[in-house]
């Protein structure tokens, strides 16, 4: 009964095609379960392929629909009322609504790529608590109400034993996706209330596909699906690479404004020059440890975001508290990012960058 789903059923995610001619019989037949488990190594798509099954079964008109109706975007944006996503988060991120929205916004940017921490995420009681409230609503339009959990391993013992009340009596047109990489960390309850759905690694045609839709040239994505060893993980490792590198970078050219006529500047207004791929990564990157600088030397260093950094910030910020210059200079390193295209000899633009903000920093300049 192979390929008897439409070609544009769960688009997304690459492969996978056993899972998405179950899912389709299930939708034929009425039958979709109130609990999916999706079970299967890391970097598999499956986040991005539950998302996609939640659009489909929640869209206006799924057969001629490419994603363009309301409750879709909606859905793409991961703000649909019918939806609500958990992910595992820092305590220094859970209690805060601002930063919960920079973490789904990321993951709506990119449902395939891993969320970064700097310290051990997990899933809480309260997150769960919530969830229990919200998921006993009725839905607000047609397919039901969907919740996503995504990497359910990491719901705490505590959180788990709240979910289980859920998941033994799910309300009535609710339905929930659990994503797991390591589903013998959930427990046996938990896996005996779920239909569990195995992703399978993916060929190597299958991830050299995917990594032309995501922007690579025929020969990279042939060379990243030759080390990719049947899942999508290199592919979003490059990029991680990238934004390593930037990091890192911009804690140097940070760093360097402060310092007199420091010959390093050259060095690395060339290195970072010479990829074009890096110099906008930087600059945001650069502008994101001033802010830190500031918000150090103000007094309000909780909103430090290079957290790994923070005590060299703290330290300069010592040394430097002028926060009208450093407010000054973060201004026009972002009129600087904007002028970025025009001016394709990067090196040259960033050592005059670094010039001209040294005067900023040293009051020759208003
Ligand atoms: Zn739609």
């Amino acid at each position: 009964m192979s390929g008897s789903f439409p070609h544009n059923f769960l688009p997304t995610a690459p492969g996978q095609e056993h899972l998405k001619e179950l899912l389709y019989r299930a939708i034929e037949n009425g039958r979709i379960a109130s609990t999916y488990l999706f079970r299967g190594n890391i970097c598999l798509g499956k986040f991005a392929f539950a998302l996609d099954f939640v659009r489909w079964v929640k869209c206006e008109n799924p057969t001629t629909c490419a994603g363009e109706c309301r409750s879709c975007r909606l859905i793409t944006k991961l703000d649909h009322p019918d939806l609500e996503v958990v992910v595992p988060l820092t305590t220094e991120i859970e209690d805060k609504p601002e930063k919960i929205a920079d973490v789904m916004a990321s993951m709506a940017e990119n449902p395939f790529a891993f969320q970064y921490f700097d310290k051990k995420p997990k899933i809480g009681i309260d997150a769960i608590r919530g969830l229990n409230e919200r998921i006993a609503l009725s839905s607000s339009s047609a397919g039901g109400r969907w919740t996503i959990v995504r990497d359910a391993d990491m719901m705490t013992l505590e959180a788990s034993n709240a979910f289980l009340k859920t998941l033994e009596e799910p309300p009535e047109d609710a339905h929930i996706i659990l994503t797991s990489s390591r589903p013998d960390f959930l427990l046996p309850t938990i896996l005996s209330r779920s239909q569990s759905l195995q992703f399978k690694r993916l060929s190597r045609s299958k991830i050299a596909g995917f990594a032309v839709k995501m922007g690579k040239s025929a020969s990279e994505a042939d060379a990243l699906a030759l080390s990719a060893d049947g899942s999508l993980a290199p592919i979003f490792k490059a990029e991680d690479e990238v934004a390593v590198k930037a990091k890192e970078l911009a804690e140097n050219l940070w760093a360097v404004m402060f310092t007199e006529s420091d010959p390093r500047a050259l060095d690395l207004a060339e290195e970072i020059g010479k990829d074009a791929s890096l110099v906008k990564a930087v600059f945001d990157e650069a502008v994101s440890f001033f802010r830190d600088h500031l918000m150090a030397q103000i007094g309000k260093s909780e909103l430090v975001v290079n957290t790994q950094t923070a005590e060299r910030i703290a330290l300069a910020a010592q040394k430097f508290p002028n926060s009208e210059r450093i407010s000054r200079l973060i201004d026009y390193l972002n009129e600087r990012a904007q002028d970025l295209m025009f001016y394709p000899q990067y090196d040259l633009f960033i050592m005059a960058t670094v010039i001209e903000g040294r005067k900023i920093l040293h009051g020759e300049i208003f």
